[in-house]
């Protein structure tokens, strides 16, 4: 009998996982369980949609998944469809890989007022994911700002102020790039508590900045140190270094009559957000880093706006009966091993940190633990669990069925576009006609 194990989560790490197992070569049946009909985590749900080139990673997810070893079971979720004990029961070993999908909070006054929506559901929204389908984007104002100075802060910047032409080959839902092109929003503040050498942009990504059609990068160059210094690793220093330079530029660059503009504000932290019961600014307090934390200096400045986004970090509220470790946010694990016969990797055991491929060593790693622990497969895996979903009415979404959901997504593409998501699990059931 085969080693029988179910991988929760198809992200990158679950799909790590998979690959892991497949190039083991052992003798082992292995079910992918997502939430939603569509697999692929934050590459379809995450990566920005107008970095296609990123997402390309899927086409090896694709070929694991068509592997003769694995079996994708889309819209079951744990927690809700089946227990872990369930799954426990049914295979040798479970694997959770369910990421981290809950936006951190402020922890300010205001953070609750309508108008502040977290980077998770505001890039879920504009990347078609269903829990965000019906979000009110609150992008009836000129002025927004995004908390945070990482990637994701520039990705939430750059989508709201890039012109339709250059979204053309993006996979924006046609209701969400209406809305972006049909809100006045010109002016985006993106907010660091500390300065442009403790930023955590990529420098690719932070270049993008200063190329854009219609927006110009806005640095206050009394915000700039002449050279990076500090105690960084020669990786890290190089990296402040690039960005300094690329924020040397934006700071002369003319502006060349572009009507939008991105303002780094660094140096300021939220201390409140303002409005009646809804968002009308950002109160900030100017910053001074000290031995590299942010210290407040007493000094104040309210940006007026009408949507707040905070990009500051991802949360996790874990199905039922899943060990939880409050202090890391993550689910316990002793570097990988959660409980007999279960494991976690990805964000889920790590948080929420690193690029795609940061995932892969977790993935062969809660592999090998897998290989070590179970030499014989012992549980029936997919049959008792396919047994329990038919028990339940519970319609999955198999690999081919997502194939055609894709097939249709692609086919209904607007000129230039990749595809044409759909964003209910209805709409994607009502594509596939009947179960699976
Ligand atoms: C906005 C954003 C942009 C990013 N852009 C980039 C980028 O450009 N380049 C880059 O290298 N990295 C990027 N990253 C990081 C990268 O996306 C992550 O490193 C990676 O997706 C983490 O993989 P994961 O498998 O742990 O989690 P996820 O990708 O989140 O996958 C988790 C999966 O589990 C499923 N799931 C959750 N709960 C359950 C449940 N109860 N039952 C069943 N299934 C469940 C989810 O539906 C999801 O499919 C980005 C991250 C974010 C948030």
């Amino acid at each position: 009998m085969p080693i029988s194990v179910v991988i929760v989560g198809s992200g990158p790490s679950g799909f790590y996982v998979a690959e892991a197992l497949i190039k083991s070569e052992a003798d082992v049946a292995i079910d992918i369980v997502d939430r939603l009909p569509t697999p692929y985590g934050l590459i379809r749900g995450g990566v920005a949609p107008d970095h296609q080139s990123t997402k390309r990673v899927t086409r090896a997810y694709e070929r694991t998944a068509l592997n003769e070893k694995v079996r994708y079971y889309g819209n079951v979720e744990l927690g809700r469809d089946v227990s872990l004990d369930e799954l426990r029961a049914a295979y040798d070993a479970v694997v959770l890989t369910i990421g981290m999908p809950g936006d951190s909070k402020l922890g300010v006054p205001g953070e609750d007022k309508k108008g502040v929506i977290g980077s998770a559901a505001f890039v879920g929204w504009y990347n078609g994911h269903p829990d965000f389908k019906d979000l009110d984007p609150c992008l009836e104002t000129g002025n927004v700002v995004v908390i945070g100075n990482g990637n994701v802060a520039i990705d939430v910047a750059r989508v709201l102020v890039k012109t339709p032409a250059e979204m053309t080959e993006a996979d924006l839902p046609r209701h969400v790039s209406d809305a972006i092109q049909a809100s006045p929003v010109t002016d985006v503040y993106m907010v660091g508590r500390r300065g442009p050498v403790e930023a955590k942009f990529t420098n690719v990504e932070l270049r993008e900045m200063g190329q854009l059609e219609n927006a110009a990068a806005i640095v206050d160059p009394g915000d700039l140190p002449e050279e990076v210094t500090g105690d960084w690793s020669d990786r890290d220093k190089r990296l402040r270094e690039r960005n300094l330079a690329s924020l040397k530029e934006f700071s002369t660059a003319p502006r060349d009559g572009k009507a939008k503009s991105v303002h780094f504000t660094f140096y300021a932290k939220p201390v409140e957000i303002v409005g009646p019961d809804r968002v009308t600014g950002a109160r900030l307090e100017k910053t001074r880093v000290v031995n590299g934390r942010a210290e407040g200096t007493g000094a104040f400045v309210d940006i007026e706006c009408g949507l707040v986004v905070p990009a500051i970090g991802y949360t996790l509220d874990p199905p039922q009966d899943v060990p939880f470790d409050q202090s890391t946010g993550t689910i316990r694990n002793d570097n990988g091993r959660v409980e007999d016969g279960v494991y976690v990797a990805g964000w889920a055991k790590r948080g929420p940190s690193g690029v795609i491929g940061t995932n892969k060593p977790d993935g062969q790693n809660a592999a090998a633990q897998i290989l070590e622990d179970v030499k014989n497969g012992s549980k029936p895996g997919r049959t008792q669990f396919e047994t329990l979903l038919k028990s339940r009415n519970i319609e999955w979404v198999d690999f081919a069925a997502w194939q055609r959901i894709d097939a249709a997504e692609v086919a209904n593409a607007p000129p230039g576009a990749p595809r044409e998501k759909f964003v209910t699990t209805a709409d994607m059931l009502k594509l596939l006609g009947s179960a699976s």
